[in-house]
């Protein structure tokens, strides 16, 4: 029997946690990092934790920007905080489809769609994860269903408007830095 791995991963969602969610962002002007979410990622790398985007993007099923623009986007979104921050983001996954897309390849249900688990499991696989030792960020329910249903070990709620009246996360937030007190060792 293999021993269980031990890499672990900072699951990131994109919008609203690495850069403020303006609605579709997909060009480099649109580009704001969110306050505080540059140290938690370097704090993160330094502890041996691999940075691995999670991003659920319907913009591109339903017409706003194509596939192509997305990745075009993430290269640039990616070199830029490797060279603001010097971190590296491992992979990035996305879920392009949506139920209402109107670009027929992307309309339609998906495993990979948050709050389904599918991005987290490819990862895990991808990358060998230990996913019970690995922590995952989000500002949405859907990103902490999807963590729990994956089997993430701690998974945090960033509320940047205050704590809802229910969620599953395992922890709430109110500011991105916070996280950097509540990882598990
Ligand atoms: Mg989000």
């Amino acid at each position: 029997m293999p021993a269980a791995s031990s890499e672990r991963a900072l699951f990131l969602d994109r919008d609203g946690v690495i850069n403020v969610d303006h609605g579709y962002v997909h060009t480099p002007e649109k580009f704001e990092l969110i306050d505080g979410i540059g140290e938690v990622m370097q704090h993160f790398a330094r502890a041996g934790y691999l940075l691995i985007i999670v991003t659920n993007q319907a913009g591109i099923a339903r017409g706003y920007y194509t596939e192509e623009e997305f990745l075009r986007f993430d290269a640039w979104m990616r070199g830029e905080l490797n060279r603001l921050l010097a971190v590296t983001i491992a992979r990035t996954y996305y879920a392009p489809h949506h139920p209402e897309g109107v670009v027929d390849r992307f309309r339609g249900e998906s495993d990979l769609r948050k709050p389904n688990p599918g991005m987290l499991l490819a990862a895990a696989r991808d990358f060998s994860l230990n996913l019970g030792r690995s922590v995952l960020l989000g500002d949405k329910e859907s990103d902490v269903v999807a963590g729990k249903k994956a089997g993430v070990g701690l998974n945090v709620l960033y509320a940047a408007c205050g704590a809802p009246a229910q969620t599953i996360a395992d922890r709430v937030v109110l500011s991105v830095s916070e996280i950097i007190d509540v990882r598990p060792t």
